[in-house]
Order: C-alpha cells, then sequence, then structure tokens
C-alpha cells in the first residue's frame, strides 16, 4: 500500500504510534536537582513554536490516528496563553484523551480551567511531604501550594489523578509509603520513577542515587500487600492494585526493566523538533516544514509518517557512563 494512504503510524518495528507528548515550554518555574541544574540556559523564546503551530501539529498527529496528547514541558502551566492551546486541542475531533503532566504549582488556579478545555487526566509530580525537602528537590518549589493545587483538581472530578513521584537514595527513599498513603487517602494512583540519565546535572552523582523499583517495592510490601495488574499503557509503567484500597501503584523503571518492544509513543519538543526515542537522538524538526510549507498539514503528515522510519529500537541508558543524551528532561517533554 502507498504509504500516504496509512491512517495510522507504525514503525519499522510494527509499533503502532499512537500518543504524543508535547513539550510547550522548557522553562519552569521549579528546578528538580534530577531534572535541571542550578544555572539552566533556556531556549530563547523566538526559537520557540507558538501555540498555533502546537496545535496545528496535533491536529497533524490526530488525523494520522494518534488518540492521545499529553502536555508537559519544562512547567507547561507556565506558559502564556498556554489556556488557549488546551481549548484548541481539546476541540478536536479525533482525540480521545488530553493530558498533562505539571508540577502542581499553578493547580490551584487552573485546575478548573484545565477541566472546561477537556483534560481528562492530570500527572502532578511530588517527590515529598516535607516542605523542607520539598523545597531542596525542587529548589524554589512551595510544598502547600502543590497540595492545594491537588486537593483542588481532586474537587473537581477529573477521570484520572496520579502522582509522580522520582525515588532517589538518600534524598527521598524513606517517603515511599508516605507518599503511597497520600496516594491512598485521595484515592489516586502513584507512579514510581527510576531517575533517567538525561542531560548533566551538578547537584548529585546518578549512580550514587540510584534506587531501584524493585527495592521500593519491596518497601512497601512491609507495610502493604500489592497485586500485580495486566493493566498496560504501552509505557514504561507496571502496575500494582493495593489490595483493600482504591489505589494502584505503578513503577517506571528504565534501568531495571526494558520497556521499548512495547513503546507507542513520540515526542515533540517546545522547539518543534519531533524525537522519536526519549533515550535517543534520532529526530526530524517539525518547525522547519510546518514554516515552509505553512497551512498545508498534508506535507506535515507527510514528513510525521516518514519520521517513523527511524524511530530506534530502543534507548540503552547506563548510569555508570556519561551521559548519552545532553538533553535534559525539561526539553524532552518528560
Ligand atoms: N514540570 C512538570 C512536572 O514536573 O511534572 C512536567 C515536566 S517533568 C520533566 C515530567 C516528569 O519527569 C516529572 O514527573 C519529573 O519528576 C520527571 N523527571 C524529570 N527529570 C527526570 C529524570 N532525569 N529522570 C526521571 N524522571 C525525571
Ligand atoms: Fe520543572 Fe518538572 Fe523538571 Fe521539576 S521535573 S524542574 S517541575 S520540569
Amino acid at each position: 500500500m502507498n504509504k500516504t494512504h496509512h491512517e495510522k503510524l507504525i514503525d519499522k518495528f510494527n509499533r503502532h504510534i499512537n500518543y504524543v507528548r508535547i513539550s510547550v515550554t522548557d522553562r519552569c518555574d521549579f528546578r528538580c536537582t534530577y531534572c535541571m541544574s542550578e544555572k539552566m540556559q533556556f531556549v530563547p523564546r523566538a526559537q520557540l513554536l507558538t501555540l498555533e503551530e502546537i496545535a496545528f501539529i496535533a491536529q497533524a498527529f490526530t488525523e494520522l490516528g494518534v488518540e492521545k496528547i499529553r502536555i508537559t514541558g519544562g512547567e507547561p502551566l507556565i506558559r502564556k496563553n498556554v489556556m488557549q492551546l488546551f481549548e484548541n486541542i481539546g476541540k478536536l475531533p479525533k482525540l480521545k484523551e488530553l493530558t498533562i503532566t505539571t508540577n502542581g504549582s499553578k493547580l490551584l488556579t487552573l485546575a478548573q480551567p484545565l477541566k472546561d478545555a477537556g483534560v481528562q487526566r492530570i500527572n502532578i509530580s511530588l517527590d515529598s511531604l516535607d516542605p523542607e525537602r520539598f523545597r531542596k528537590i525542587t529548589r524554589t518549589g512551595n510544598l502547600e501550594s502543590v497540595i492545594s493545587g491537588i486537593d483542588k483538581a481532586l474537587s473537581l472530578d477529573f477521570k484520572k489523578l496520579k502522582i509522580n513521584s522520582v525515588i532517589l537514595k538518600n534524598r527521598n527513599h524513606d517517603e515511599v509509603i508516605d507518599l503511597v498513603n497520600f496516594a491512598i487517602d485521595r484515592k489516586i494512583d502513584i507512579s514510581f520513577i527510576e531517575e533517567m540519565p538525561l542531560g548533566i546535572i551538578d547537584e548529585h552523582n546518578r549512580d550514587e542515587v540510584y534506587y531501584s523499583s524493585d527495592q521500593i517495592k519491596t518497601d512497601l510490601e512491609c507495610s502493604h500487600e500489592l497485586i500485580p495488574t495486566a493493566i498496560s499503557t504501552g509505557g514504561p509503567s507496571r502496575y500494582y492494585k493495593i489490595i483493600d484500597t482504591e489505589t494502584k501503584v505503578g513503577f517506571i523503571s528504565p534501568h531495571s526493566h526494558n520497556f521499548c518492544s512495547q513503546c507507542n509513543r513520540v515526542r515533540l519538543t517546545a522547539e518543534g523538533q519531533l524525537l522519536l526515542c526519549l533515550g535517543q537522538e534520532h529526530s526530524v524538526s517539525l518547525k522547519k516544514i510546518i514554516r515552509k510549507f505553512p497551512g498545508d498539514i498534508e506535507e506535515l503528515k507527510n514528513v510525521i509518517r516518514n519520521a517513523m522510519d527511524i524511530k530506534p529500537k530502543g534507548h540503552e541508558f547506563d548510569l555508570s557512563e556519561k551521559p548519552i543524551i545532553f538533553r535534559h528532561m525539561n526539553v524532552t517533554g518528560g
């Protein structure tokens, strides 16, 4: 069949790509130690895609069978006029699910507009329940405002809220049970993420703070009974139900459990670079295409289809080596 008639995005390894994560800014009001160095160089604003361009690319993806879009960053909710983008993407007829990953700092005021724009799920990052430690990990964050944001979102009946926690040895590994109890109290899910070697950071040595998903699971089993579930998001998470609660706990384990064979996603950076793999450099500039052929959605769709041919088989993270990926997570769109 002629490639241009494909309604689906299928790569060389027969993986079906139906999920796009879009970073709308690399900037952030936090400076989490595992994500950024203290002094960061951000992309000059003039180099970013405009919100209209992002919406246009989102439309092209939905016309190619993408059903789920996650807006992320950096901190997506600090981009000026970003709510306009949520409203426009929320109206795309073929999109089944619009989601966001946020640090929660702006949720108190923006949870309602997100809900009104059609956002169904929110992932909120929360690594510590101790205000001082929270400040230390995020360098600038305020725990209380994040928790009020989470509680505001809870009151609005989103389809799903989930907590994401990056666990680091001797930083917050002793909080895994407290974090799970926080989620249980609120009847929401929680995922624990192993730190990934994305970009150069200055606060710690990544292999010294490595704390594996298996260690977290063992810690949790001291106080909770976990039952494996078959839930698959096409992503790196494995989920367990916590018995006698409404909470599931996920483990995102790029080191200890390779998930690439199930990969169903690609990422768009705030500068308009389509990244085919979180852990590799393969990419295509969609910004160049939409600026060369303004308004030509067929040309854009063709470039996206062809890009699937360079989606690599998988990542090759190795904590003992210098980072092979110089992009920080805030650029990649975690
Ligand atoms: N600012 C938003 C937030 O923090 O939720 C969205 C972007 S942030 C890059 C997305 C997720 O990536 C967060 O849950 C964060 O904890 C995680 N993250 C950042 N750097 C990471 C790293 N080096 N390894 C693993 N996860 C990372
Ligand atoms: Fe900002 Fe999210 Fe990175 Fe923390 S993890 S610095 S909140 S982009």
